[in-house]
Order: C-alpha cells, then structure tokens, then sequence
C-alpha cells in the first residue's frame, strides 16, 4: 500500500529558506509523493514566489497544494488533558496499526462533522480511496485510508471508537464491554448517520468533499 494512515505536521519555518515563520503569516503547502511516501513542504510567500509557483500541480508525484495562514502555537497546556476524538485520532494514527484504520477512519468523520478537521484532498490510490484531512488550527494533516466499512461492521467500530473517547488507548481491548452500549451515546454524529441502507445511502457517513481554500 502506497499510503499509510500517517500525520504531516505543518512545519514552523520555511521548509525552502529556513526562516522561521510568524503568527499569521501566509505560507504555502505542497504535498508531493516521493517513491511512496507522502512529502510535504510548508514554503514562505517569498519563496513560493520565486521558486515554486511555477509548474507545481504538474510536477511529478504531486498531490495536493494549499495556501494557508501560520497560526503560531498557543502555550503548552495541562498535560492532564482529557482525551477527546482527535487526541485520539492523534495516537491511532501514530501507531500505524491497521486493526484501527476503522477506527480512525470513523473518528476522522466525526471531526469533521464538528468542523474540527477538513477534507483537503481525496485521491484514489491502488483501489483505496485516500483523505487527507488538516487541522485547521495546527495545520496538521492526517492521512486516512478509507476502510471501506460495510453497514453490518459500523456498530462494532462504533463501539471501539466510543471505547476509545471513554478510556483511552491503554486500556485493555474491550472484547466483552457491556458499557459499550452506553458508550455509544458518546458517538452521536456517527450514530445518527448510519444509513438504513447503506446501498440506498451511499456515502451518508462519507467525508465531505474537499472544500477549496478559504483565503480570507
Ligand atoms: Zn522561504
């Protein structure tokens, strides 16, 4: 498989220059395969200007471009943090462990629904349908392999995803959580989405499709 479900992190500083960027500062972002592996590259204006606007959607192994604004991050915050969906997208998709592409699919939905992430490109690779999401905020970009769920896996999925946001990732597997059925509350956007039938609805609990820049 071409892509792994994998986070791009929006880089601080001009990946051309060097030059660190500032609290809203425009910056520019390639996203380019290079023998399999996705690359990105975050490039100040003057930079992008002078060396890279040129050709970049046909440059070979590109993907996807856009331009955003920097956001510099806020202070740390309290370590002790609740884990809400997209810590726990975070360290799914850190892990790279297939058994939770479901899962961090379901929850990559979910933050999108919520307006937390946004679809940024969809691409089809080797059969796989392909999302990258970004963080608006941090300007991370996840990459997540649709799974392809069948209606009759979503309730399982459902209730791991729901697992997840009550107790975390180290928490024992939960094969024979009874609370699962009360858990599931805490998935309502996926929940309520379920198609009746799934062939009658198709794509009903599909991530939108992706949304041209909003430069303002
Ligand atoms: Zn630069």
């Amino acid at each position: 498989m071409i892509f792994e479900w994998n986070i791009q992190s929006r880089a601080h500083a001009c990946s051309a220059c060097g030059k660190s960027f500032s609290d809203k500062q425009s910056y520019h972002t390639l996203l380019h395969d290079e023998r399999g592996e996705m690359k990105r590259l975050d490039i100040c204006d003057p930079c992008w200007q002078a060396q890279h606007s040129n050709g970049a959607r046909e440059r070979k192994g590109f993907i996807s471009y856009w331009h955003g604004i920097y956001e510099a991050p806020p202070p740390p915050s309290d370590p002790i943090q609740k884990e809400n969906a997209e810590s726990v997208l975070r360290k799914l998709v850190e892990l790279k462990d297939t058994k939770y592409g479901a899962a961090s699919y379901i929850l990559a939905v979910m933050l999108e629904r919520k307006r937390l992430l946004k679809v940024k490109e969809e691409l089809v690779k080797e059969g796989q349908r392909v999302f990258i999401y970004e963080q608006p905020k941090t300007g991370d970009v996840f990459t997540i392999v649709d799974p392809n769920l069948q209606l009759n896996q979503l309730e399982a999925v459902q209730r791991e995803v729901a697992y997840l946001l009550e107790h975390g990732l180290n928490a024992p597997a939960p094969e024979s959580a009874s609370e699962g059925t009360v858990a599931l509350a805490a998935v309502p956007a996926v929940e309520a989405s379920i198609p009746a039938e799934r062939e009658a609805t198709d794509g009903d609990f599909r991530p939108s499709t992706p949304q041209e820049p909003q430069t303002n």
